[in-house]
């Protein structure tokens, strides 16, 4: 893609929308000249231009929080792109994971929201474990253990399951559906794969 295609604004810029590739989040508004645009797509590292410094900006380049490209996107009028990224720790310089927290407006009930998200978070959560071990973290036990235990963890719940769904009601099964869930997800971050490559392989069996 040559820069020259893109509609810039009055500023020679181009805005760009940053999208965290796992869970789908906004995480930032920012703006790209010419030479940040060909960095981002030679790197694979997302580069912008900062207004207020009125300079070249490797994202992350101070606080190590580095977008790594999935994907660029151009939309239908060409003047904007869409980024989907690993965004290593924060997106916001605030240290909230995106810059959009501040809420203006809402008839958006915040728990649908955290259902929605809630297999993503337990996944990250799992992740920031591994990369930030926690003192007493039952999720660090397990990762330390290796893999042969949380593949016992696995079969253990498993089985609990089948046990939970042969007796009455649904309580005792959507709680060990949800234990197995979790032990899944840890396996999940060992073996490095995440809910993306899941939905992506269930939606093609479709
Ligand atoms: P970083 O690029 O994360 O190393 O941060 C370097 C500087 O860029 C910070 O001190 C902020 O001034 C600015 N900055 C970082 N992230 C953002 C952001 N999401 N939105 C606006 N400014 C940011
Ligand atoms: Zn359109
Ligand atoms: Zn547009
Ligand atoms: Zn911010």
């Amino acid at each position: 893609m040559n820069f020259d295609n893109l509609k810039k604004n009055e500023q020679g810029l181009v805005p760009v929308i940053t999208q965290d590739y796992i869970t789908n989040e906004v995480l930032m508004l920012a703006y790209m000249n010419e030479e940040a645009f060909y960095k981002t797509l030679e790197t694979g590292k997302v580069y912008y231009y900062s207004r207020s410094r009125q300079s070249l900006w490797l994202k992350g380049g101070t606080s190590g929080h580095y977008q790594h490209v999935k994907y660029v996107k151009l939309d239908c009028d060409k003047d904007t792109l869409l980024i989907k990224v690993k965004q290593e720790g924060a997106a916001c310089h605030t240290g909230n994971k995106t810059c959009f927290f501040t809420e203006v407006e809402s008839v958006w009930n915040e728990e649908v929201d955290s259902v929605n998200n809630v297999l993503t978070d337990v996944y990250d959560v799992i992740v920031d474990r591994k990369e930030n071990p926690k003192e007493g973290s039952y999720t660090n036990y397990l990762l330390e253990k290796g893999i042969d235990k949380i593949l016992k963890k696995v079969g253990e719940e498993t089985a609990e399951v089948i046990i939970g769904a042969k007796n009455e009601g649904n309580e005792e099964v959507v709680y060990e559906i949800s234990d197995l869930i979790y032990h899944l997800s840890v396996l999940m971050v060992e073996k490095d794969v995440n809910w993306n490559d899941i939905l992506k392989e269930l939606s093609k069996r479709r």
